[in-house]
């Protein structure tokens, strides 16, 4: 199979239209069996429960090369069971977990001219989502529904080495207590990006959300959860019933007890004690973990002692062994590397 002729490692984060991509339609109670097209564009009606009530819900996953030249995707049946919760809690149907990834299978092996090479630094992203497709305007959930997949090549997260980033504090929040922050869907993103643009009008990379009942806890950014390290060397990472489940931290919190032989608290985190902490990372299937050099609440500052120039050594450790996992350099757990043959 011919690569594209892509410029892998100038790659951002940005759509490119892919050659194929998988569909598969909700009518009368039941999926039918999906196939892959040619045809990017989707034709509903205006009064689409997507349109008008937000009823949709999302993944995100990669394909990429392994040293040993393989294609594969990480724990794709941790995306399958996320996207059936997000889609529960939204009275949407429950797309089998198998035809998942089938589904994920089919779009990689008709895309895979567009999986970058091992070493690019680059993969190919995998979009799922679905959508309430038929016309309602009375509130209630749609009868019909859409599954897609496409996948569109991506760059490296980080060019040029992981610098640091600056979050701010947010007054405005993600998600409502009792409500759906710990979902994957579109709605908890539109409420985010007023905040977020602010954030980046007054010079800062992201926004630390803190739990919306009483803002005294640590929750997450808009896109990735937190991992903290103590002065002892323990991993501590938010626990709440409002934050979304990153796949990404679960296997990160598997990593640094199974292979690093560090310990893990997953607890409340009040924001009063993260001046206390010696590093922090946001954890995201785009990064990986990305490290944080500062968070500014209002006028006070935390700077930890990692500083801005790069990771702090233990979630440096947890980026290298994680990384080694996906690529094929570490062995990885039972089930977690997902080969698709060509
Ligand atoms: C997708 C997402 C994450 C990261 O989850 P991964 O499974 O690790 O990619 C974290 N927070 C929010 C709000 C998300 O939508």
């Amino acid at each position: 199979m011919e690569k594209k002729n892509i410029e892998w490692s100038e790659l951002g984060f940005a759509y490119i239209q892919t050659d194929m991509r998988y569909v598969s339609y909700y009518k009368n109670g039941s999926w039918d069996a999906g196939a892959l097209t040619e045809d990017a564009t989707i034709t509903i009606n205006e009064c689409a429960c997507v349109l008008q009530y937000a009823q949709t819900v999302f993944e995100g996953l990669k394909a990429y090369t392994t040293e040993d030249g393989r294609i594969v995707t990480f724990r794709p049946d941790l995306n399958a069971e996320r996207l059936g919760s997000s889609a529960a809690r939204l009275e949407m149907p429950i797309f089998p977990k198998a035809q998942f990834i089938d589904a994920v299978d089919q779009v990689v092996r008709a895309n895979a001219a567009y999986v970058p090479p091992y070493g690019s630094g680059a993969t190919l992203y995998l979009r799922p989502y679905m959508f309430g497709s038929n016309s309602v305007i009375g509130v209630k959930p749609a009868d019909e529904y859409q599954f897609r997949l496409f996948a569109t090549p991506v760059g490296p997260y980080f060019k040029g080495g992981a610098k640091p980033i600056t979050l701010r504090v947010s007054d405005l929040d993600r998600a409502a207590p009792h409500g759906t922050g710990n979902i994957k869907a579109g709605l908890n993103y539109a409420m985010s990006l007023h905040t977020l643009m602010d954030a980046h009008r007054n010079g800062y990379d992201e926004n630390m959300f803190l739990d919306p009942a009483t803002h005294t806890k640590v929750e997450e950014t808009g896109g990735a959860n937190f991992l903290f390290v103590t002065k002892d060397n323990k991993i501590v990472t938010p626990k709440s019933d409002s934050i979304l489940p990153s796949i990404t931290r679960r296997s990160l919190v598997y990593v640094a007890k199974e292979y690093l032989g560090l310990e893990v608290e997953e607890r409340p985190v009040l924001f009063e004690e993260v001046k206390d902490f010696v590093e922090c990372g946001l954890c995201g299937t785009a990064a990986v973990i990305s490290p944080v050099g500062k968070i500014v609440d209002h006028d006070k500052e935390i700077c930890f002692p990692s500083g801005m120039e790069k990771m702090g050594d233990t979630i440096q450790k947890l980026y290298d062994t994680l990384t080694g996992i996906q690529m094929g350099r570490i062995e990885a757990p039972e089930g977690w590397i997902h080969e698709i043959r060509l």
